[in-house]
């Protein structure tokens, strides 16, 4: 035990030690928060508890992976059994795996991830009659997401909203939801949800997965929602050994439904809790902390915390502003290049982050054409990119054809002459007798009215599925030689070729499939027989990777990574570059619009980016920016104002003349007097 806790301050010794009952830890960014937790698992599993029994909920697969392998060094890899380390996600998943059918499923449920959800909200407006003009699939599903996040029923939705695109969400929101029960299906907001209601509905689930753990902790817990809140309740309540970790001003999923309340009234909701404050930043340096608690400080609603740093002086943050976005990406990559060649830090030191899935893209190319190694973490999902959709989809249907989502993406994925006005007839008709699509395609005299080119097309991808599916299911050979026999079946790389002209974009679009390749070996490697195809698609769709995987191949791998602040959170690097520091982009348009609480919530995200520098940490920002194709001015992100202790109010700022408006600071390099009047 003692050797354990050698490495912790009192605050952190004390709450490791805390080895049952509630436990809160209420604590700044880098203060040991996730090492505590680490710890405390560990240490529990020193003194005997069984690891299994133990539960860890992260946010992201990255922490939950990181969780895993740090508690694995600490007490060794040769147990047999592992603590239970998942999102809130993947836990769901395996629940509803256990007890869908109670609330009136089948148990080989459907995961549909974005891009299915759009197809979907495509198809509902559609069959409700408004056109995509007035409301866009995209802007459905944020305000359907908004909903169910807020447990609003599809019958209460028309009451809550107010601007007209609500009204439409509201019309279509109980057809959406009908369509999904209809396929079988449930989205991401759904695991959640139907999780919520079967520990609530019926208690022996409840009793039977509470039961599972005897100790359950959450990291990040300033980041729950209701229905997070509620499910870790009812695992929780008869041991009430909970131990939960957060930082009130790093909440920043309040667009998805947290509340910061969660975790302030954590000791209301278990009177008995200990509380544990930690106050000694062992991260960042000093001239890091202090402009990040300068930053900070400006909002008003927070809890009194303080943070003090455990690492004296320290370089100075810099803010360096360009010309336009490309010069931003290229002085950006050409600074940490400068450094590496210094021999200062690795690739894996550096993290670019930004708001908005638009800029990385700048830094990418750059990147490349100097030859840096580079991951694109988060942001645009693995999961979202065509080709990787295009596999599972495949996969999908050889799993289970009658599913409709798989079966629909590659009817004419690669084109194979099943034109739009075919498909039709074969939904229709599907519709009309309450048949999967699947079931039509073999009824000879429907596939023959559709002419001779479409019905012979039809008539090959049925047979092409059922090969595979034969394949698959007597496992005479792996998964991975069954895809890749796929692959060439369907001439996938001439697909490829076909719509990327450039050569590194059809290395970059091969390279995601091979992603696809090797996560399926690894995966069967892992589960020997019990490989299930179902069970694989799953875990992508979660983007829930095992340990030879994808993330953790990202994380080893040495190279700078790119992220959003959001996927940043709970990280660290000794270099991070915040970039596009501008109005607009952070804050975000959305929120400088609604003000406001908004506001603060994007200040608690520039936060975060900012505690996620060990030893340097670099701001910038470009003076004109590309959107839709036209070359705008910028305004500098209030932030840098109030970071630089500046009293300006950035928004009279962009009033004055455009002569008179301040830098926000000294800045290293400054191109901005290239910068041509509008
Ligand atoms: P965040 O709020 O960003 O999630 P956190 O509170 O979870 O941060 P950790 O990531 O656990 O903080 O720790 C931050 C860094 O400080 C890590 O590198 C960790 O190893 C180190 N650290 C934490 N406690 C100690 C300690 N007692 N002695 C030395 N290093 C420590
Ligand atoms: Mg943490």
């Amino acid at each position: 035990m003692s050797d354990l806790v050698n490495g912790l301050n009192p605050a952190q010794k004390n709450a490791v030690l805390t080895e049952s009952g509630p436990l809160l830890i209420l604590a700044g960014a880098g203060t040991g928060k996730t090492r505590v937790v680490t710890f405390r698992i560990a240490h529990l599993i020193r003194n005997g508890i069984k690891p299994e029994r133990i539960l860890a909920v992260t946010f992201t697969n990255k922490a939950a992976n990181e969780m895993k392998s740090r508690v694995t060094q600490l007490i060794g890899a040769r147990r047999e059994t592992t603590p239970e380390v998942s999102t809130f996600h993947s836990l769901c998943v395996r629940i509803l795996r256990r007890h869908i059918e109670k609330l009136g499923y089948r148990p080989r449920f459907t995961i549909y991830a974005r891009g299915q959800q759009e197809t979907l909200a495509r198809q509902v407006l559609r069959a409700v009659n408004i056109p995509t003009a007035a409301l866009k699939p995209s802007e459905f599903l944020w305000r359907v997401g908004a909903w169910k996040n807020r447990g609003v029923p599809p019958e209460n939705a028309i009451n809550d909203a107010e601007s007209d695109k609500d009204h439409l969400a509201a019309a279509a929101f109980r057809r959406y939801e009908q369509e999904l029960k209809n396929r079988n299906a449930v989205d991401f907001d759904d695991l959640l949800i139907k999780v919520d209601q079967l520990l609530s509905e019926f208690e022996d689930v409840r009793k039977q997965e509470a039961g599972r753990f005897d100790h359950v902790m959450v990291d990040e817990y300033q980041d729950t929602n209701g229905t997070q809140y509620r499910i870790v309740q009812a695992l929780a309540k008869d041991h009430q050994n909970l131990c939960v970790v957060g930082d009130d001003d790093q909440s920043i999923y309040g667009w998805r439904g947290a509340e910061v309340e969660h975790i302030l009234r954590f000791s209301t909701d278990w009177p008995s809790a200990v509380v544990v404050r930690l106050e000694e930043n062992y991260r960042s340096t000093d001239a890091i902390l202090q402009l990040s608690n300068r930053l900070i400080a400006h909002n008003k609603l927070r809890s009194d915390k303080t943070l003090l740093p455990s690492r004296p002086n320290g370089d100075k943050p810099q803010i360096h502003q360009y010309r336009d976005e490309v010069e931003e990406a290229r002085e950006v990559i050409l600074d940490i290049k400068r450094r590496m060649d210094r021999d200062e830090f690795e690739p894996r030191d550096y993290a670019i982050l930004f708001r908005t899935n638009e800029q990385p893209r700048a830094f990418e190319s750059e990147l490349r054409r100097v030859g840096l190694p580079y991951v694109l973490i988060g942001g645009m999902s693995f999961f979202d990119r065509r080709e990787v959709q295009d596999i599972i989809a495949y996969l999908r249907a050889i799993d289970d054809p009658d599913e409709e989502t798989g079966l629909l993406r590659i009817i004419n994925t690669p084109p194979r002459g099943i034109g739009p006005k075919t498909v039709e007839t074969l939904l229709g008709t599907a519709v009309q007798r309450g048949e999967s699509v699947w079931k039509v395609m073999q009824d000879d005299e429907i596939v023959s009215s559709t002419g001779p080119k479409a019905a012979s097309a039809i008539r090959n991808l049925a047979k092409l599925i059922n090969v595979f599916r034969e394949m698959a299911a007597n496992k005479e050979k792996s998964f991975v030689d069954m895809l890749r026999e796929l692959l060439s079946a369907i001439q996938y790389k001439v697909e490829i070729d076909r719509l990327y002209e450039k050569p590194e974009d059809r290395d970059a679009r091969w390279a995601a499939i091979e992603e696809v390749v090797n996560e399926l070996g690894a995966f069967e490697q892992k589960k020997g027989k019990r490989a299930k195809l179902s069970r694989f698609i799953d875990n992508l769709t979660l983007n829930d990777l095992d340990s030879t995987t994808e993330k953790e191949n990202q994380l080893k791998r040495n190279a700078i990574a790119l992220m959003t602040y959001h996927a940043s959170k709970g990280l660290e690097f000794r270099c991070v570059y915040m970039v596009g520091m501008e109005e607009d982009i952070l804050p975000h348009k959305r929120s400088v619009e609604a003000d406001g609480a908004a506001i603060e919530e994007e200040r608690r995200l520039c936060y975060v980016g900012m505690t996620r520098a060990e030893d340097r940490l670099t701001m910038t920002l470009a003076l004109t920016r590309r959107r839709w194709g036209k070359s705008r001015e910028t305004n500098p992100s209030r932030f840098l104002f109030e970071i630089m202790g500046m009293s300006d109010n950035p928004h009279a700022a962009a009033k004055r003349p455009k002569s008179q408006r301040r830098k926000p600071g000294r800045a290293g390099k400054t191109t901005g007097k290239k910068r041509k009047k509008a």
